[in-house]
């Protein structure tokens, strides 16, 4: 039964850009890793050293040019771009650095965007399920608000709403606090936590804070396109 609970497994895993034509550049060299369920881990390392990059790759909006991915036990090598959308849809959330709200609209429609064509919900569940994340990250009463009219710090707790309408087993949190205050810092990453605790989400937090690095369970440090690999054998 020993890694039922990994929900992220990366083997050899390597990523070029422009494969094949002149400008080729190997981003990723190689990583090895594992995530499991619960497990709340670090992501550090330089600007430029391949972190979006791997998170972009976990987070099935870009594949790679070797080695093998799987998320919740599927392995994705094979899989078409329709099995991938789905399967990325029922697994992985993402918060942005840039929160990637839908300004004109409020902050409810938001968070119901990943519910939309989703059989399981109809509309009225939709909101419910809306007003009840929006609840969770404090922000009932600014559910009528276009996004573009709340704080940084408001838009980017919508965006953590919004990662979690599907109740996805990983949530992929790229630079999530890079923009924000040390107050709205501290709000964003507790409620992380507080997901990460009470519904075992796997968290993969990218920062360039220590201190909140330090608060993980774990950190993997990218260097140069590799994975520390010391820090990314879990214990
Ligand atoms: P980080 O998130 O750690 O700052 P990135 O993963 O964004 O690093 O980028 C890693 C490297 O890959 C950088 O040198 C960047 O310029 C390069 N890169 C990222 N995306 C592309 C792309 N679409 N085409 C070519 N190079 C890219
Ligand atoms: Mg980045």
């Amino acid at each position: 039964m020993a890694g039922d609970d990994v929900v992220v497994r990366l083997q050899g895993v390597r990523k070029a850009f422009n494969p094949g034509l002149p400008s080729e550049v190997e981003v990723l060299h190689g990583i090895d890793l594992q995530l499991r369920r619960g497990e709340f881990c670090a992501v550090v390392g330089p600007s430029g050293s391949g972190k979006s990059t791997l998170l972009n790759l976990i987070g099935l909006l870009d594949r790679p040019t070797a080695g093998t991915l799987a998320v919740c036990g599927q392995d994705t090598t094979h899989m078409d771009d329709a099995a991938l959308t789905h399967l990325r849809g029922r697994s992985i959330g993402f918060v942005f650095q840039y929160h990637h709200l839908i300004g004109a609209f409020t902050a409810l429609e938001n968070v119901m965007m990943p519910m939309l064509g989703d059989a399981g919900f109809p509309t009225r569940a939709m909101r419910e399920r809306a007003l009840e994340l929006l609840g969770r990250v404090g922000l009932n009463h600014r559910c009528d608000n276009l996004a573009t009219h709340l704080s940084g710090g408001e838009q980017q707790r919508v965006a953590v709403a919004r990662a979690l309408a599907m109740r996805p087993a990983v949530l992929l949190a790229d630079e999530p606090t890079g923009n924000l205050d040390t107050r709205s810092a501290e709000v964003v990453f507790g409620l992380l936590r507080d997901v990460n605790r009470e519904q075992g989400t796997a968290v993969l937090f990218v920062t360039h804070n220590p201190a909140l690095a330090a608060r993980c369970d774990r950190t993997l440090e990218v260097v140069d396109g590799l994975v520390n690999p010391q820090a990314a054998v879990a214990g």
